[in-house]
């Protein structure tokens, strides 16, 4: 497949590295992962946005005009098959000596791939494992060092599950590669932004759709108590969109099946989807 790395398109088994870039050394670098849909970058404003922010809270510029993402990812999309793709984007800080101090002469290394997409099928329902989350005080940068996260997700697929869903001093951050929503009572809870999460592009998109669509849905603190008890579970991401979670550390949420609110919210998700994908 074809690549962008530092200004140029080339295939994926041409492009090269140093082994200094700072990426390597001490993961000192940002990313996105975005989906594609009828060739289509979907949410493209607000995951430019976020990686604005990102790049903002660790010290760099942005390598990079709006325009020229947006030709850079237009090329890369239309040359690589499938019409549904995800897009991985990666912005290190360059190569350096390895020093941990950094200075604003550095050049950043911008890499781009992406891969075809299947649609995800959710209906079956996954299960989840609770976990301490053992990240650090900034998630809410995207940031490339992922060492935690990979731990929790092998812990998790060692369970059987698909998914950890961390918990700080009490209270339900998000999944280990995902947000958190839980039902109680009819109405949708998710925890509010705060430096202990990523800011999803899916979590807000379903906010947005779920309140448009006259379902209750607000952001406040989730216990783990109120997680253990909910009535239904879902995580949400850009390329799992809205995962229902039916099984909780070995136990049945609700009733063990995709509850009904879920069932609502996949189908506003896939009709907003839809008309995306056709405009
Ligand atoms: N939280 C974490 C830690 C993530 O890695 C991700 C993305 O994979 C998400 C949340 C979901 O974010 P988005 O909806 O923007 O894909």
């Amino acid at each position: 497949s074809l690549v962008y790395l530092n200004g140029d398109f080339v295939a994926l088994e041409e492009a090269r590295i140093s082994p200094l870039d700072r990426g390597f050394t001490f993961g000192d670098g940002v990313y996105e992962v975005i989906p594609v849909y009828n060739r289509r970058v979907f949410r493209l404003k607000e995951h430019l946005e976020r990686l604005e922010n990102s790049l903002k809270l660790i010290y760099m510029r942005n390598p990079l005009p709006v325009e020229e993402w947006k030709r850079i990812l237009d090329r890369l999309v239309t040359e690589n098959a499938g019409d549904d793709q995800s897009i991985y984007l990666q912005v290190t800080r360059g190569v350096s000596p390895r020093d941990h101090v950094f200075n604003d002469e550095m050049q950043a290394t911008v890499f781009i791939m992406t891969k075809p997409l299947e649609q995800p099928d959710n209906s079956a329902g996954s299960a989840a494992i609770v976990r301490p989350d053992i990240r650090w005080q900034w998630c809410h940068i995207k940031a490339i060092t992922l060492l935690p996260s990979v731990l929790l997700r092998h812990e998790a697929s060692l369970s059987g599950a698909r998914e950890a869903i961390l918990v700080n001093q009490g209270l339900v951050t998000e999944g280990a590669a995902s947000n958190v929503f839980i039902c109680e009572s009819g109405k949708v809870l998710t925890p509010p932004k705060s430096r202990q999460l990523l800011p999803g592009i899916t979590r807000d998109l379903v906010i947005e759709l779920l309140q448009q669509n006259g379902i209750e849905c607000s952001e406040y603190p989730v216990p783990e108590t109120q997680l253990r008890s909910a009535d239904e579970i879902w995580i949400t991401s850009s390329t799992q969109e809205i995962v229902p979670i039916t099984v909780l550390d070995g136990e049945m949420v609700g009733s063990g099946q995709p509850g009904p609110l879920w069932q609502h919210a996949a189908r506003i998700y896939r009709d907003f989807k839809q008309e995306f994908s056709q405009h």
